[in-house]
């Protein structure tokens, strides 16, 4: 489908964002005087209210902090070829939480505290959108 909302790719505060996931890269903000990476992008750091930002590629791992699995479209029939679909709150390795879809997940199996990798999907928006794939369980289940 077209004419899904594009994010603001050009906004000052999140278009290093989006510029690393066009390279399929994961960047957050890292604030310079007290370390804390946080999300989402902003002017000051959160923690000590400090203007002095950098950029940090993460790793991309974390884990399942929440999810839901969608069913009814949104936007009248915008995403009704992708329901239903799963969206997630990831809590990344480094600390910080993103709201991000979980791509080819098994809704059966899917639950809270399992581990996730970010992927990156080019979007025909013209925009990379970092989503996440579940990393199977070495008990043998996914
Ligand atoms: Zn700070």
């Amino acid at each position: 489908m077209t004419g899904k909302p594009r994010p603001d790719v050009g906004d000052a505060a999140t278009a290093p964002y989006w510029e690393a996931a066009a390279r399929h890269e994961l960047m957050l903000p890292r604030c310079d005087r007290c370390g804390l990476v946080f999300f989402p992008p902003r002017q000051l750091c959160p923690g000590c209210w400090s203007d002095e930002l950098s950029w940090q590629q993460v790793g991309g791992g974390g884990t399942v902090w929440t999810f839901t699995e969608v069913h009814v479209p949104f936007y009248d029939d915008t995403w009704a070829d992708d329901v239903p679909y799963v969206v997630a709150v990831i809590e990344l390795d480094e600390g910080p939480r993103l709201l991000a879809g979980i791509v080819e997940a098994d809704t059966e199996r899917l639950a809270i505290g399992d581990r996730v990798n970010v992927v990156f999907e080019d979007r025909p928006e013209r925009v990379t959108l970092p989503v996440f794939r579940v990393v199977p369980r070495l008990d043998g289940g996914s």
